[in-house]
């Protein structure tokens, strides 16, 4: 971290700064300019308050070199995470399909559409029991009954699977999910990314509604700095002033992602874009990005869904769907 004083500022103020910053672990190197003296801060600079420093008397600006997030950093860790999912493993070349239906309804719906999805490729089943619906009078999940229902398709497929967590009270019902799903919602929730730290379960971790990059890293901090590091992340579409989408699909977070840190990067056309009908083309646009997977939403009667039916594929769009990514993948490979 930089920070450059103003011109005009005493010796006796800089000295004073100096050890302030001392004070709290930091080596401060000093340049001496012309007009401006420099310091450079050398240590753990994320404890530093960066618009506290900023708003001192004697200070002109402060400016990071080095990003506030760590463990997730791809310069202290220049290989790929490759995470392992019962089996499954995603990341650093290994690429995951997840499929399956917004929310479990039941053990018929969530069995055939598990079959189904596998049938056709996928390798992860996903499907929520816990739903974070905007309006509290919507279908809010089959919570404990939906996760048990979720096992028996785990068992009748043999695909791992994963689901949403909402309140850690919750957490012992996650047991055999093989993926603990944090929403877009929920990607702030620092007490359940702590806890969710303390846990050994892959987190897939959504972007948030209207959060950077920066700061869904550093919600994966919040996890990992507990010590699971067993995180990937998710970008599902932003809030953007479009309308005609229900979010707007950021495919630019791949390669940022995967140039900022060594995580797994998957990308959710379907929440993105809330229209089946643009799911396979913005599918294929994310492998073509280098995601390192996709989550599809699949329904085997989307227009009955409880949730989400706008957005579901059927099936046989499914099917074709993964015939059509396998053909971009050998092509990117
Ligand atoms: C989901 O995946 O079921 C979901 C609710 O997604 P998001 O948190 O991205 O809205
Ligand atoms: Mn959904």
């Amino acid at each position: 971290m930089i920070a450059i004083l103003k011109n005009g500022t005493t010796p006796a103020q800089t000295e004073h700064l100096i050890q302030w910053l001392k004070n709290m672990n930091l080596d401060v190197h000093v340049s001496h300019g012309h007009e401006v003296t420099i310091l450079g801060l050398v240590g753990d600079t994320s404890r530093v308050d960066i618009e506290l420093l900023n708003s001192l008397e004697i200070v002109e600006t402060v400016k990071r070199v080095s990003e506030p997030f760590k463990q997730a950093n791809r310069k202290f860790h220049p290989e790929d995470t490759v995470i392992d999912v019962g089996g499954v493993k995603i990341g650093g070349g290994h690429f995951a399909v997840i499929a399956g239906p917004c929310s479990i309804e039941t053990e018929e719906q969530i069995t055939e559409v598990a079959m189904a999805v596998k049938a056709s490729g996928a390798n992860i089943l996903r499907g929520g029991a816990f739903k974070p619906r905007t309006s509290p009078y919507a279908f809010q999940g089959l919570k404990d009954a939906g996760i048990q229902l979720l096992l028996k398709a785990k068992e009748a497929s043999g695909l791992p699977i994963i689901t949403e967590i909402m309140n850690i009270r919750a957490l012992e019902l996650f047991e055999n999910v093989d993926i603990i799903q944090v929403g877009a919602r929920n990607m702030q929730n620092f007490d359940l990314l702590q806890e969710l730290g303390k846990t050994k379960k892959p987190i897939l971790l959504k972007r948030g509604l209207a959060n950077t990059l920066q700061e869904l890293l550093m919600s994966a901090e919040y996890i990992m700095s507990e010590g699971n590091e067993n995180v990937i992340l998710c970008e599902r579409g932003i809030r953007s002033f479009e309308t005609y989408t229900r979010n707007t699909l950021d495919l630019s977070a791949v390669p940022v992602l995967h140039e900022l840190s060594h995580l797994p990067v998957i990308v959710d056309p379907s929440h993105a874009t809330g229209k089946a009908s643009l799911v396979p083309t913005m599918a294929a646009a994310a492998v073509a990005a280098g995601t390192d997977g996709i989550m599809v939403e699949v329904h085997n009667n989307p227009a009955c869904a409880l949730c989400d039916g706008a957005q579901s594929l059927t099936p046989a769009q499914f099917d074709a769907l993964n015939t059509k990514l396998r053909k971009i993948r050998e092509v990117m490979a």
